[in-house]
């Protein structure tokens, strides 16, 4: 996704209504397009739609944590944590 279209989630994004799938597919089509484009060519379909709109907005992939998982996913603006699970943030 280019700058300007990023600009678009961080003006009044109150409680990150933008991020809403049903929101963005009346409003912004085209971001769904995009969004549907990363997620093919990176094979990340399996993941949730917010995790879809994360990976595309920062052009990035799911984090893995040492165990092998998807690290958990904290929020649009905070992104992947470092384990999968509290089990694993203890083990270390
Ligand atoms: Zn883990």
């Amino acid at each position: 996704m280019k700058i300007i279209e990023k600009y678009l989630f961080l003006t009044n994004n109150h409680n990150g209504y933008k991020y809403s799938e049903r929101w963005l597919n009346k409003n912004h089509n085209w971001v769904l397009r995009d969004v549907d484009n990363f997620i093919k060519n990176n094979k990340l379909e399996t993941l949730p739609f917010k995790q879809k709109l994360y990976c595309t907005i920062t052009n990035s992939k799911p984090k893995k944590c040492y165990c092998g998982n998807n690290s958990s996913f904290i929020s649009i603006n905070e992104g992947y944590g470092k384990y999968c699970s509290n089990k694993c943030s203890y083990q270390l």
